[in-house]
């Protein structure tokens, strides 16, 4: 009787254990989460390219992000931005500019003491440097065509002509030289897939998928020029923490006498590309891609749009954005926005003088921290492998709607090579290959002096910037380009 006893508790004990620990397993150490899948993902992917970087950005991603309070200037915001400062907080454009200010003293000085040193025939780098810079503020806006350029750098001394054919660093395609081809950098993980091996459909997608997360640099037409002087719009504040310091902003405040909500948050590195979109007074603005409204409403803040569309294919997005506008911009400036609910492919028509083409990407912080509608689930693999092409075609559609003279620029949330200077390398590839219209990369290096101290910047990029996250300034990532159409 005691054994049996025994016995049964035994085995009625093992049946818990062994089902506990079934459990068990597929809860915490077998059940593979569609955010494992992103994590995984990025692992592979991005190692690779961000090398020893990788391990702190991992970090960071997997972290709280850092928020910034981007001031509503349609409310009281005083008493707020007093009590940010008074604990801490600083004007991340306050400081770009006096940053801005400073190095261009530095640069007036040495540029004196050129000219006291004066009768040497000697051209300094720097001296180079100012004039070719000038020479480009006062010319790259009115190039019409590629060849009047030529034309205004005839009038110009030597040195410039020289500094400029530098900087406009332009690699030619020879289609019919396919064996150096070969000699170019193909790295991806698929090369030597033996044609005779029979894969499933899931495992020729997984290949596909693999293949098109890789950028390869191809040896693509591309003009990259220096801009003129990056403007900070004056009006535009953003408050943040410095370096290290994760203090928290309030809950956001509506302020009495007008009803609007004093501050938005958002993270920081989202004022980038609308910074890079080098607004002017009057403006007529397209955001392709603009729910829920972060960058729409920053662009709002500088008082810069003459007009704003706010387009985006989304129902759902546009009324947080709709909800959004109702919040923080006051009727009678809200009659300078539309709203518009299409795909920004439908956008062709050069109307505008500036465009945002802020794409759908892998939005790498969102999908490693939120499981649900995830797009790293197996289900979603096609939307995948179709991401850079859509990216692609919205930016030649953000392209064809910018007037010739004006500025585009694409930005994603992603540290996905493929789908920052890939997509710009594809786009291009794409307008010298199918129309007539010419764009330059303007190399934004600028920013990243400026904003040095609020956040982290890739040094390797081929074409844009890119904030990296990282544990003292978890911005990011967020990746942005300008191009500017030329004709
Ligand atoms: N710019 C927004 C902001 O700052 O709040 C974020 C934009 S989010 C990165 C990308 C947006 O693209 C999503 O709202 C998505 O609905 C939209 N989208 C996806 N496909 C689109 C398409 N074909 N045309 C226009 N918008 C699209």
């Amino acid at each position: 009787m005691f054994s049996r006893r025994f016995n049964n508790s035994n085995k009625i004990g093992r049946y818990f254990y062994r089902g506990f620990k079934v459990k068990k397993d597929q809860g915490v150490n077998t059940k593979v989460t569609n955010s494992d899948r992103a994590l995984e993902h990025f692992d592979l992917h991005y190692r690779p390219v961000y090398k020893n970087k990788w391990p702190s950005i991992r970090i960071a991603l997997l972290t709280s992000k850092k928020t910034c309070a981007v001031m509503n200037n349609f409310a009281e915001n005083i008493k707020f931005l007093d009590e940010f400062k008074s604990n801490g907080a600083y004007d991340i454009i306050e400081k770009a500019e006096i940053s801005q200010r400073e190095k261009a003293n530095v640069q007036n000085h040495d540029w004196k003491n050129d000219f006291s040193e004066a009768n040497e025939e000697i051209v300094t780098e720097l001296e180079m440097d100012h004039r070719t810079s000038k020479f480009l503020n006062n010319n790259v806006v009115e190039l019409n065509t590629p060849h009047d350029s030529d034309k205004i750098l005839d009038k110009e001394p030597a040195e410039v002509k020289e500094k400029f054919n530098e900087l406009s660093k332009t690699v030619n395609i020879d289609d019919d030289d396919d064996d150096d081809r070969k000699d170019l950098d193909r790295t991806n993980l698929y090369n030597f897939v033996p044609a005779e091996t029979v894969y499933s459909e899931t495992h020729m997608l997984r290949i596909e998928e693999a293949k098109r997360s890789v950028f390869t640099p191809m040896d693509v037409k591309v003009d990259i020029v220096k801009p003129r002087k990056i403007v900070l719009p004056f009006d535009l504040k953003v408050i943040g923490y410095p370096s290290g310091d994760v203090t928290e902003f309030p809950d956001v405040k509506v302020d009495n006498p007008h009803g609007y909500l004093c501050f938005f948050m958002m993270d920081a590195a989202s004022i980038l590309p609308v910074i890079a979109l080098d607004l002017e007074k009057g403006d007529n603005v397209l955001d392709l891609c603009a729910a829920p409204g972060g960058k729409s409403l920053t662009i709002l803040q500088t008082g810069l749009a003459g007009n704003l569309t706010c387009n985006d294919l989304s129902g759902s997005r546009i009324q947080r954005l709709l909800n959004i506008l109702q919040y923080y911009i006051p009727e009678e400036q809200r009659e300078h926005v539309t709203v518009t609910r299409k795909s920004g492919l439908a956008y062709d028509q050069p109307d505008f003088d500036k465009v945002l083409v802020d794409v759908p990407c892998n939005t790498d912080r969102h999908y490693l921290l939120e499981d649900v509608n995830n797009l790293f689930s197996p289900s979603r693999i096609s939307e995948r492998i179709e991401m850079p092409t859509l990216q692609k075609d919205l930016l030649l559609s953000g392209i064809k709607s910018c007037r010739p003279g004006g500025s585009v620029v694409y930005s994603t949330c992603t540290l996905s090579p493929a789908q920052n200077d890939g997509v710009i390398q594809n786009a291009l590839d794409d307008l010298w290959r199918n129309t007539n219209i010419d764009v330059v990369v303007e190399d934004l290096e600028e920013i990243t002096d400026i904003f040095k101290d609020s956040f982290q910047f890739y040094k390797n990029c081929r074409f844009g910037q890119l904030v990296l996250p990282s544990l003292s300034l978890n911005y990011g990532p967020m990746y942005f380009c300008r191009l500017r159409r030329v004709a």
